[in-house]
């Protein structure tokens, strides 16, 4: 994150990572001044790594990296097609068809045609730009990293995404869990939060109070929270079905705040799907504030992460760094953050989030202090300094 015309430097972490670790990754950046990245995604705005990259490509330029970020284009039906990709990748079914295939390839392709990469290395995230590796002559290591939950993906479409991974010198999943049967040499690197953005800085009280009221949520019951993509993959009815429930034993409102991402063709009929829900205290916005965002992680009792499959899930340690507890789906790498319990909950069914829920609107100061390990967790484990490291040592490795 830049503030003020000036970028968020490694120095800014200390206050979080002490500086020994803060001196540690400091000899790491050293012999890497200039070294030219490029990372390659399908949007630039919605979702997790688009939030990402915008962090991490900044962060990356303030210790001498030249990383850059290339999104390409693509086609509603192309887009149509990688959707019905990242489903199947999550367990779903797909007819991969030779017609999907070939409109697959052939926007790959022009994308290729309009992207010059002769970086000393190039990141590409996701399925969308996996294939373009197969057209160049690489000057440098091409790394594929995935951030969508592995854990079951289906056989035929891996079978086919494993014939362009092949052509990778490395790929990255978020967990170990994701791990497949690969040539390629495959890394684990968990996502991670960046302290100084809108999204996560601290806001005062004032603050908050102005977001919410700009929006009118109210605020006079404690507020249950989700905010994701509209996608069916966060169960967003489960949540409210779980709300239903804990409503009949505790007074709250619900808030579900999403958006749609450029390359997911599915959300506008998700949040279509929702509105019926809306009563006094459901409240469904579809909204692009990244301060309501934090406003809304912050002002919660509690915050929801009801996902069914979930590769990480950067909202989860977006509310923890915030000190709120959060429910989680027991899912992915959800199980990751939240440690049963101790920092939040994990749950499997809709009756164990609304018996969390319960739980956590009436006792304070049980969720004081899941909120104080909470962001103690993402102190320790989930700060963006940590991934810049990780990409740190990668570098380094393919240097020497
Ligand atoms: N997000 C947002 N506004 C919304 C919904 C989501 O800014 O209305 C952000 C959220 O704060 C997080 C990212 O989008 O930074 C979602 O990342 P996550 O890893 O949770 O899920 P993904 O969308 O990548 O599956």
């Amino acid at each position: 994150m830049a503030t003020n015309g000036r970028l968020v430097h490694l120095e800014d972490y200390e206050q979080f990572i002490g500086p020994e670790a803060t001196e540690r990754i400091c000899r790491k950046k050293e012999p890497l001044n200039g070294f030219h990245l490029t990372h390659v995604n399908s949007t630039y705005y919605g979702g997790g790594v688009a939030t990402l990259l915008s962090s991490l490509t900044l962060l990356m330029n303030s210790v001498g990296i030249k990383a850059g970020w290339r999104v390409m284009q693509g086609s509603p039906d192309f887009f149509g097609v990688t959707k019905k990709m990242h489903n199947a990748l999550q367990g779903g079914e797909i007819n991969l068809s030779e017609r999907k295939k070939r409109l697959y390839e052939e926007v790959v392709y022009e994308n290729v045609v309009r992207n010059h990469l002769d970086h000393d290395m190039v990141i590409v995230h996701d399925p969308q730009p996996l294939g373009m590796v197969r057209h160049y002559h690489k000057k440098g290591p091409w790394v594929w990293r995935c951030h969508i939950d592995l854990s079951r993906p289906s056989p035929e479409l891996w079978q086919y995404m494993s014939e362009h991974v092949e052509h990778y010198d490395a790929v990255i999943f978020s967990i170990a869990e994701y791990r497949q049967k690969l040539r390629t040499p495959q890394l684990f690197f968990m996502p991670a939060i960046d302290p100084f953005s809108i999204k996560n800085r601290e806001f005062s009280d004032e603050e908050t109070d102005e977001r919410l009221a700009h929006y009118d949520i109210p605020t006079d019951l404690p507020l249950v929270v989700q905010i994701s993509r509209f996608d069916r993959w966060k169960d967003p009815k489960g949540v409210i079905e779980a709300f239903r429930m804990a409503r009949k034993e505790v007074d709250a409102t619900l808030v579900l705040l999403g958006n749609v991402a450029t390359d997911d063709p599915e959300g506008a009929e998700v949040y279509e799907s929702l509105l019926e829900c809306r009563e006094e205290r459901i409240i469904i916005l579809s909204r692009e504030d990244t301060a309501l965002v934090n406003a809304l992680q912050r002002r919660a009792a509690v915050v929801l992460q009801k996902s069914i499959r979930e590769g990480f899930g950067l909202t989860v340690a977006e509310a923890m760094w915030k000190g709120t507890p959060v429910i989680g789906g027991n899912v992915g790498g959800i199980r990751y953050q939240i440690e049963d319990g101790v920092n939040g909950f994990l749950v499997s069914s809709v009756e164990e989030a609304a018996n969390r829920i319960v739980q956590l609107v009436k006792d304070e100061s049980l969720r004081r202090q899941m909120g104080a390990k909470a962001r103690e967790t993402v102190r320790d484990k989930f700060l963006l300094s940590r991934l810049l490291e990780q990409y740190l040592d990668l570098m380094n490795a393919f240097e020497t």
